[in-house]
């Protein structure tokens, strides 16, 4: 029987096939936004951001994404 982790990693695994052209930071730079998100009081279950819902250990991986925290992001991207 399938359990749910290997759903989800064959589920993802086909969905990175379908990614292209898609620009990621450095694992330092993912590291340092991720730190920033696990300290936020914005942060959701650990994963999700309030102001945008993303999951912070997928958007943080790409170069393009931005903090949304109001007047004041706590990272920014290019
Ligand atoms: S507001 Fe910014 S720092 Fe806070 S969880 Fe969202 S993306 Fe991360």
């Amino acid at each position: 029987m399938e359990t749910d982790g290997l759903r989800h990693g064959r589920y993802l695994s086909g969905y990175q096939k379908k990614i292209k052209n898609v620009n990621t930071v450095t694992e330092a730079e993912y590291q340092s936004r991720l730190d920033t998100c696990l300290e936020c009081e914005n942060l959701l279950y650990g994963t999700t951001c309030r102001f945008c819902g993303c999951i912070v250990q997928i958007k943080n991986k790409l170069t393009a994404a931005n903090c949304p925290f109001p007047y004041a992001p706590k990272w920014k991207g290019p």
